[in-house]
């Protein structure tokens, strides 16, 4: 059974949707499905009339519901007016969009990430329907409530569970700003799903109490028992989650481990990086050297043309040598300015394996030249 609830207040109380004169809507009309009064007996008769007009994928209706009574004045139940149920599984009150296009735009929104332009532009090309952004945004959130009902219902989630023997649950705060709320959220890891998320002003160890009473009575409910808790060391979560869940395991969260011990372990990396950094220097003094040379070299063969000297035909081995030297630089430049990698793969540690190579090819090279 749906249980229509308003939301937010008056905020559901907006203007009606203006329709253009020339629509053209394809008029339903609904009956009050069980026609007998469930007091008396007696049977129902129209009351009244309720019109809407609704977008759906189809185009736009007209829905006519047919709003019922029991006549008899003496019968307890004559002052109750009664609805046809099909309306709600059209529309639910105050919606201009049937449940087909709120279905459609919160999955472009949440499945297929489309912005709310997007889904505007889309909607009037295709359907024809034509709404404004904030409309969109509204649809959005009535869609998220209604995910979120779904996806916390007892009897989804008990099927959801059936093959499940113990849930491993974890809990964790993100601060969109300094100042802000944060929003907590519980996961269970088993079945990968969230399980509720709420808002809290602050952290203190009483309001997030009431976030771990209602995992334990979610546990509690699905009647399955909670092999361990994941979550930042916190003090409030420690506390908590001791008092809430005795004897259940409580883990430190291995990404919050992960990033604790990044810091200091970036911190030394970065320290052996500047060593490094200052021991292998004088590559822009060698290069200069080299390309002093290069130029004398030139300004000699310049010299020899104008003298009509025979050249010799083969490279001078100083060129080679020089071609090599500049190279090794470039090389070490490279290796020396690489700064990407984190914690898990530290650039300074890669720097040294580099310059180790580099140091046994230039090891190399001169036992080579050593032999001959
Ligand atoms: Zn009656």
């Amino acid at each position: 059974m749906i249980v229509a609830r308003d939301i937010s207040g008056k905020e559901e109380t907006v203007m009606p949707y203006r329709w253009s004169a020339n629509t053209v809507f394809t008029r339903l009309d609904f009956n009050v499905e069980d026609g007998w009064c469930q007091t008396c007996g007696c049977k129902l008769t129209v009351c009244d009339h309720r019109h809407r007009r609704l977008f759906t994928l189809n185009g736009p209706v007209h829905v006519v519901c047919k709003l019922a009574h029991c006549p008899q004045r003496v019968c307890p139940a004559h002052t109750q007016t009664h609805s046809p149920e099909a309306e709600t599984a059209r529309a639910m009150p105050w919606w201009v969009l049937g449940w087909d296009v709120v279905c459609w735009l919160g999955h472009r929104r949440f499945s297929r990430h489309w912005s709310v332009g997007q889904i505007r532009t889309e909607l009037a090309d295709t359907y024809q329907i034509v709404l404004s952004d904030d409309a969109i945004e509204r649809y959005i959130h009535r869609y998220q409530q209604m995910l979120a009902a779904r996806q916390q219902d007892p009897q989804r989630l008990a099927a959801a569970y059936a093959d499940v023997d113990a849930v491993i649950l974890a809990i964790d705060g993100l601060q969109p700003e300094k100042g802000h709320e944060t929003l907590y959220g519980v996961r269970e890891l088993e079945k990968k799903r969230v399980w509720f998320a709420e808002a809290l002003l602050s952290s203190a160890t009483a309001e997030v109490q009431q976030l771990l009473a209602r995992a334990r009575s979610w546990a509690e409910r699905l009647g399955k028992p909670v092999r361990l808790w994941i979550s930042e060391k916190q003090e409030a979560f420690v506390c908590g989650i001791a008092a809430e869940f005795p004897g259940v395991p409580h883990r430190y969260c291995a990404n919050h481990f992960l990033r604790d011990g990044a810091k200091p372990v970036l911190d030394a990396d970065s320290r052996a990086k500047v060593q490094m950094r200052r021991k292998v220097r004088g590559l822009r003094t060698i290069e200069r050297e080299v390309f002093a040379a290069q130029r004398g070299a030139a300004q000699a063969a310049l010299a020899a043309a104008h003298s009509e000297a025979a050249r010799p035909n083969a490279v001078p081995a100083d060129e080679v040598t020089q071609a090599v030297e500049l190279e090794y630089c470039a090389a070490i430049r490279g290796i020396l300015n690489d700064d990407q990698g984190g914690p898990l793969h530290p650039p300074g540690l890669r720097m040294a394996e580099a310059l180790e190579d580099v140091h046994a090819s230039l090891q190399r090279n001169l036992e080579a030249k050593k032999g001959g």
